[in-house]
């Protein structure tokens, strides 16, 4: 039985590897991750413990293993790491695909009707790589998270993914009419005709527009009469998406999150690796078209198993991004020494992540420039996200110190409020249209100004058609925002102007709540 398990882990890995090759060369690094991650898992040796010594006891191997796979998913979902829990979920499908071999059976890929809703439990990502694109419109699951593998995977497919919903919702019918809702992230069942009616006219609606942005993305953003040209640019994670980029209309890369290169494998990129990657994702993006590589971000919601992080009452007020690379330089260095040998292949700039006091830019750029000299290469521009409320508040001295700034609304908003980004109580609180936060940048903005500084925004804020024409009219000067997005901002931008802009952002900066500035309304022209 011992060994019928491990042909049968042996050839689980074999297809992990063939799943992970084929999509690796299709450069879609985010997936590849994922089924790398599930490779490794069949070396957990806790998970292999579990199940060998099941054996041991005499039961059969198949037996065993999905005795090991529901303990060890059971004991992941129990903890309070969210990042472990969702875990889970992977355990669960690695444990399946070894069930498969172990007991013989081949099982037929399920057939969905064309434009179904799947509602399910949890999806695996095994279970949304088998769906083609064009059966399935969309996911609601009972377990999961925005965050969780099967969202990206949904996100990839460019559908909508719910998660959380009720667990009645299981029971419901095949063939039942639903309205899945991605924006607000609701499902309703059985929805009169007439709502049917109005949900098809709005898509279509959608659709047109969507196709209008697309038809324009080439064209610049400014502001009408003559006002601003505010800059677009895309969030990406690596070359896949680095190569949609101009023809999406994205005039540069406000934020290159280099974690992909780093997370999901056992061992650092070495300098060369990550020197080939930054430089083709430089080429691919243009020369004319500036990039900002953000040094490593890691520790807080992210860990790296090679990069062991003590546990810590508070991660996220612990050893988080340039911390982290400046506790464990050699990190840093080679990161930075890869970023400066790419610079050739385009127009690069380096970000710090996390920065809070002074004193840890001026060290982070002392290494920068003691590798540029090393290097003999010339130095690059270098800015900081500016996420943590310190950064605004000391714009006097950080103006001066940093080439330009890009602000992280996602974790500004958490430090402001002291209210987690991903805690599900505090999910609808947690918003960066708080007058609070609306303050800061506007305060970073000014401050980064009146040094002839430029302050661009990377957080998900920049993407919202609500906040858009107030952060026109705080006077930013670069919007750079997810792939998909670019389009629809750069249209709206051309729609606004900025007298009426700069009005309502004061009226912005003066609501006392939230709810009060979201219920602002912009004037657009003709
Ligand atoms: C942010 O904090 O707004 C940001 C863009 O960084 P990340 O979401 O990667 O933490
Ligand atoms: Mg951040």
């Amino acid at each position: 039985e011992q060994e019928r398990l491990t042909d049968a882990i042996r050839r689980a890995r074999g297809e992990l590897e063939a799943l992970r090759a084929s999509l690796h060369a299709k450069a879609d690094p985010a997936k590849a991750a994922i089924f790398a991650a599930h490779a490794e898992l069949l070396d957990d040796p806790d998970f292999l413990e579990i199940a060998n010594s099941a054996i041991a006891k005499g039961k059969s191997a198949a037996f065993a293993w999905k005795k090991a796979t529901e303990l060890h998913a059971d004991r992941l979902a129990a903890l309070r790491n969210e990042l472990l829990a969702q875990r889970a979920n992977d355990v669960r499908d690695v444990g399946q695909r070894v069930l498969l071999h172990l007991t013989g059976v081949t099982p037929l890929p399920p057939q969905y009707p064309v434009r179904s809703v799947l509602i399910a439990e949890d999806l695996t990502p095994s279970d949304a790589a088998t769906i083609e694109a064009g059966t399935v419109v969309g996911f609601a699951t009972v377990r999961g998270c925005a965050t969780s593998h099967v969202a990206i995977l949904a996100r990839s497919l460019g559908i909508p993914a719910v998660a959380g919903i009720e667990p009645r919702a299981l029971e419901v019918s095949n063939g039942t009419p639903v309205i899945l809702d991605g924006a607000k992230g609701s499902l309703r069942l059985s929805p009169p005709a007439a709502e049917v009616e109005v949900i098809v006219e709005r898509k279509a609606r959608l659709k047109a527009q969507r196709d209008d942005d697309v038809a324009h993305a080439l064209e610049p953003a400014g502001t009408k009469c003559g006002g601003k040209h505010i800059m677009v640019f895309a969030n990406i994670d690596g070359l896949k998406q680095a190569q949609q980029v101009g023809s999406l209309g994205g005039e540069g890369v406000g934020l290159l999150r280099t974690e992909f290169l780093f997370m999901d494998r056992s061992t650092a990129p070495t300098e060369d690796e990550q020197t080939q990657c930054y430089a083709a994702i430089l080429k691919s993006v243009g020369p004319e078209h500036p990039v900002v590589i953000r040094t490593l971000d890691v520790g807080g919601d992210k860990p790296l198993p090679y990069l062991p992080i003590p546990r810590e009452d508070n991660p996220f007020l612990g050893e988080r991004g340039i911390r982290v690379g400046l506790d464990r330089p050699e990190v840093l260095r080679t990161q930075l020494r890869a970023i400066l040998r790419a610079s050739s292949a385009g127009k690069v700039a380096v970000m710090f992540p996390m920065i809070a006091i002074v004193q840890e830019l001026r060290d982070a750029k002392a290494i920068l420039l003691e590798e540029s000299n090393s290097l003999g290469i010339e130095p690059i521009p270098c800015g900081i996200m500016v996420e943590v409320p310190s950064v605004p508040l000391m714009m006097h001295s950080f103006a001066y110190e940093a080439d330009f700034f890009s602000i992280g609304t996602n974790d500004l908003t958490q430090y402001t409020l002291a209210m987690d980004r991903g805690h599900p109580k505090f999910a609808p609180t947690v918003d960066a249209l708080n007058p609070a936060v609306l303050r800061l940048i506007a305060q970073t903005i000014n401050g980064a100004h009146a040094q002839n500084r430029a302050v661009g925004i990377c957080g998900g804020v920049a993407g919202d058609p609500q906040a858009v024409p107030i952060l026109v009219g705080l006077d930013i000067d670069e919007l750079s925002v997810s792939l998909p997005a670019i389009p629809t901002v750069k249209a709206q931008i051309r729609r606004l102007s900025l007298t009426s802009c700069r009005e309502l952002a004061q009226r912005a900066l003066n609501c006392w709540t939230v709810e009060e500035v979201r219920a602002l309304e912009p004037e657009y022209g003709d």
